[in-house]
């Protein structure tokens, strides 16, 4: 199980506005659905998809930083360099189920995601290039499938308090209901 108090950063390489506001803002929505508390995106700023991302965040609550990072080697190095494990999820790496218990949950965790084509040196900064399945698919999908297993399975089960907006799970249609305050 991920340990509530561990921080887990998705870092996602080499976006281009022209091509890939989508596929980046499932991912930002995804690593904030799936238990990560920090997105970062690499490559063009875009203001539009970081405040999207960041008012469905505001909307359904939890604690969920988004923000644009310009260097992200530089961030790397330190991250790694203050004792985090950084993991480079990519078709050519080790299989995750492989990897993932030998991970630790008591240290923060960046997970790197690439975009067209990944430098080489992501490959060397991050301590683990790790694969879910060695065939290509989408970043969305490795990034799922990964913190499912790394959660043991909890991954979508995280809390999010203070929102505005809460989803009841109903068998059939939608139950939206506006957050009440409880004190
Ligand atoms: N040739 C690329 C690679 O290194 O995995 C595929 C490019 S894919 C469009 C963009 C990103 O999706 C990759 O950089 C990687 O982070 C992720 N990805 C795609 N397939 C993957 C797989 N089988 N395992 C892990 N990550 C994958």
């Amino acid at each position: 199980m991920t340990e509530k108090s561990q921080s887990i950063t998705v870092l996602r390489l080499g976006h281009r506005t022209g091509r890939d506001p989508r596929i980046s803002t499932h991912l930002g929505l995804t690593a904030r659905a799936f238990g990560a508390d920090t997105f970062l995106l690499a490559g063009d700023y875009d203001s539009s998809l970081l405040s999207g991302i960041g008012d469905v965040a505001e909307r359904f609550g939890g604690e969920f930083e988004v923000r644009h990072e310009e260097s992200p080697l530089g961030f790397l190095r330190r991250f790694v360099g203050a004792g985090g494990v950084a993991v480079h999820l990519t078709m050519y790496g080790l299989p995750y189920h492989d990897v993932i218990p030998s991970l630790p949950h008591d240290k923060p965790l960046a997970i790197v995601l690439g975009g067209a084509k990944v430098p080489r040196e992501f490959f060397e900064i991050c301590q683990h290039n790790v694969a879910v399945g060695n065939q290509p698919h989408s970043e969305v999908a490795a990034l799922a499938a990964f913190l499912e297993c790394y959660s043991g399975g909890a991954a979508g089960a995280t809390e999010f308090e203070g929102g505005k907006l809460e989803v009841h799970p109903t068998e059939r249609g939608k139950d939206l209901r506006e957050s009440v305050d409880e004190e």
